[in-house]
């Protein structure tokens, strides 16, 4: 059976599915594209990749969507693509991640206090998820954050995640704009009531290829949200 996700307009006691099945059949160009990359990589994962970290974690990080040779092949975000070499040394340096990443889903890189999942769930042709896809797939983004009681701080990677996490939280997007470095309050889905929302920009090849991104630019985000959740207690 095919899991649904919770429209935003049911009522919240509805049962709410925070990972698509792994058919999924929500966006034809996406199962199409999906379908092609069974075909021809059938050893790959080649489905909605998975959240990945503990429930109980404090802070969420969302990304933008699965890269078609990083998490799309491993079935794990951020998981054999630049991006994910990027994010999980800087996630090992302040504390949100032990173990060694090796790239691989079963390499002993633990996550601490931290999940991740993507706005999208699926690849999308040429890294670009169309607006409808966003739409689509934001029921799951939007259960995912039901499901972390105890979330205190969001990073965005990029504006279209920050978007969606906006989005998902029912909160106008015109009032917080994207800045990198930025920290925004928002409504809380969960029982704690607010959030601390923190905007980076994607930590992609190209980003930190033409120098939107650099590492140290990266690396404060995350130092600056360390701080906030040690000052939470
Ligand atoms: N891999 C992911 O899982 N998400 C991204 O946004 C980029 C790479």
């Amino acid at each position: 059976m095919v899991a649904r996700p919770r429209s935003d307009s049911l009522p919240a006691a509805m049962p709410t599915a925070s990972e698509p099945s792994r058919d999924c059949p929500l966006c034809p160009r996406l199962v199409a594209f999906r379908e092609t990359w069974r075909a021809a990589e059938p050893a790959w994962s080649n489905a909605p990749v998975p959240s990945f970290g503990p429930r109980e974690a404090r802070l969420l990080i969302v990304g933008l969507a699965p890269g078609l040779r990083g998490a799309n092949r491993t079935g794990r975000p951020f998981t054999g693509d630049y991006a994910g070499e990027l994010l999980y040394a800087t996630l090992i340096e302040y504390g949100f991640a032990i173990g060694r990443f090796e790239a691989r889903p079963d390499d002993t890189l633990r996550l601490v206090d931290a999940r991740i999942t993507n706005a999208v769930r699926c690849v999308p042709p040429e890294n670009k998820p169309t607006t409808q896809e966003m739409r689509t797939c934001r029921p799951f983004l939007s259960a995912t954050l039901a499901e972390l009681p105890g979330v205190a701080a969001i990073v965005a990677l990029g504006k279209i995640a920050h978007d969606q996490v906006l989005a998902a939280h029912g909160e106008r997007l015109s009032h917080f704009k994207f800045v990198h470095g930025a920290r925004h309050r928002i409504g809380g889905r969960n029982e704690r009531g607010e959030v601390a929302l923190f905007d980076s920009y994607h930590c992609s090849r190209y980003n930190t290829n033409t120098g939107v991104l650099t590492p140290d630019m990266f690396r404060a985000v995350f130092a600056q949200v360390r701080g906030f959740l040690d000052a939470e207690g």
